[in-house]
């Protein structure tokens, strides 16, 4: 099986954005099996358009996808293009107008006239859903090829390539054979060591496993193949749960959770509140709790305390610990979540504190050191990490690491009976 990818968006080739969908699909793709034989990107030019995708139709690749250009605007042509490359008539999806209407109509607004467009599509087209925007995907069959339109925003092109796409493409490019797949989501261990725990599970074969690291977090990918759904299931089933036993106590979700919903919902469940005081995060944490809706129920508030005086005046953290420890300390950490817990009147305070970078590191201090703090109940639990990578990385890390010991704690709180 081979892909060609054609990327189009004139803001990629000025460089004004980073091509990202080149590294989801190549992964995607490679993940059930089809490999990306050429990426093209082209501008919003009608003509060049038109000739890119010609030529990768008159190319050997069974699978074309082609993402960007579906918005409502005079420069989002992609669907006018595929017509006319395949020479083939718009028609107006009725089903996908009614969707579009509706998407506007709940906001309580009349759907703008431009936004029509949406709902044409080259005759034939099987149309993909969109549940994040109102521009549907579509795909086509042509002279045994199929052409995949994906929409140009992340936050769409994703759950439609892992709907509908990846749904057809099990089905029909993968010679009629069943893929399913399983991630598991670990955090709290780097690549290296999940890749030990795992390294004689086999899967270079069917079934096959693939890793994809983020900051802070490991996605294991666990596939399998089958002639029938339910032997692809039967095999997925008996390797995953081989996986899931090894690195079982580093999974958070299966599925889409992220863990600040996790953490939410384990809170709400056990009826406790959070507060966080956060130095290097600089608020990250408290931005990714309260994202997620319904945290007013267990985010009591979060404090940015950056500098020493901040430390000291707000989470009420000894002058005499900051000049002897220093505000990168396994004493400042626990000083801070203790304060933070106390100010909050939360039930557990969670504190951070390190040095992501790149100045402010010393000879005892290294850049990427991190001491993270959790005050729960009569104890205080404390961390101390060394992060890789640029600031970013280290933040990052910092933030899923910190999540995650309260993830721990809150597992273990569960099954204690509600002890602290
Ligand atoms: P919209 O309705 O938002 O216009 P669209 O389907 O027309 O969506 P584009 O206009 O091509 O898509 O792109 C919209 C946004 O999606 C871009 O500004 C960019 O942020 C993101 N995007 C598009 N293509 C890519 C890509 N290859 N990699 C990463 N992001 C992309």
């Amino acid at each position: 099986m081979q892909a060609e990818l054609i990327f189009t968006g004139t803001e990629l080739l000025l460089g004004h954005i980073l091509n990202t969908h080149a590294q989801y699909l190549g992964l995607a793709l490679a993940n059930i099996g089809i490999e990306v034989a050429l990426n093209t990107t082209v501008g919003d030019n009608r003509q060049e358009m038109i000739e890119v995708l010609q030529q990768a139709l008159a190319r050997s690749s069974d699978l074309i996808i082609i993402t960007g250009g579906l918005g409502p605007t005079t420069d989002d042509i992609t669907i006018e293009v595929v017509a006319e490359a395949l020479g083939l008539p718009l028609v107006l999806d009725q089903a996908s107008l009614k969707t579009i209407k509706k998407r506007y109509q709940d906001r309580g607004v009349k759907m703008p006239e431009s936004n029509a467009k949406q709902a044409y599509f080259p005759r034939g087209a099987q149309i993909l859903a969109n549940g994040v925007g109102t521009a549907p995907g579509a795909i086509l069959e042509y002279n045994n090829k199929a052409l995949i339109i994906l929409p140009g925003p992340p936050r769409e092109l994703t759950p439609m390539f892992e709907g509908g796409a990846m749904a057809y493409l099990a089905q029909k490019i993968a010679g009629g054979e069943a893929i399913r797949y399983k991630i598991f989501k670990l955090t709290g261990i780097s690549e290296s060591a999940v890749q030990d725990l795992l390294k004689d599970i086999g899967g270079q074969g069917n079934p096959g496993i693939a890793y994809l690291a983020k900051p802070g977090e490991i996605q294991v990918r666990v596939s399998a193949r089958g002639a029938t759904v339910d032997q692809a299931e039967k095999l997925l089933a008996g390797f995953a749960e081989k996986v899931r036993t090894r690195v079982d106590r580093y999974i958070f979700a299966c599925d889409d959770t992220i863990l600040e919903e996790l953490i939410g919902k384990l809170l709400v469940k056990n009826g406790l509140t959070i507060g966080v005081a956060e130095s290097c995060t600089g608020g990250l944490i408290a931005a990714g709790l309260t994202e997620i809706p319904g945290s007013s129920d267990y985010f009591k508030g979060g404090i940015v305390s950056y500098s020493n005086e901040m430390k000291n005046q707000l989470l009420g953290v000894g002058a005499e610990i900051l000049d002897s420890r220093g505000a990168v300390s396994r004493e400042t950490a626990e000083a801070m979540a203790v304060g933070v817990r106390t100010r909050t009147g939360a039930d557990l305070g969670l504190s951070v504190t390190g040095i992501a970078g790149p100045g402010g590191a010393t000879e005892t201090k290294p850049r990427g050191l991190v001491y993270m703090a959790l005050a729960a109940g009569g104890a205080i639990i404390c961390q101390e990490h060394h992060f890789s990578g640029v600031r970013g990385a280290v933040r990052q890390g910092s933030v899923k690491a910190a999540l995650n010991m309260v993830r721990q704690y809150l597992l273990e709180y569960e099954t204690s009976g509600g002890q602290h």
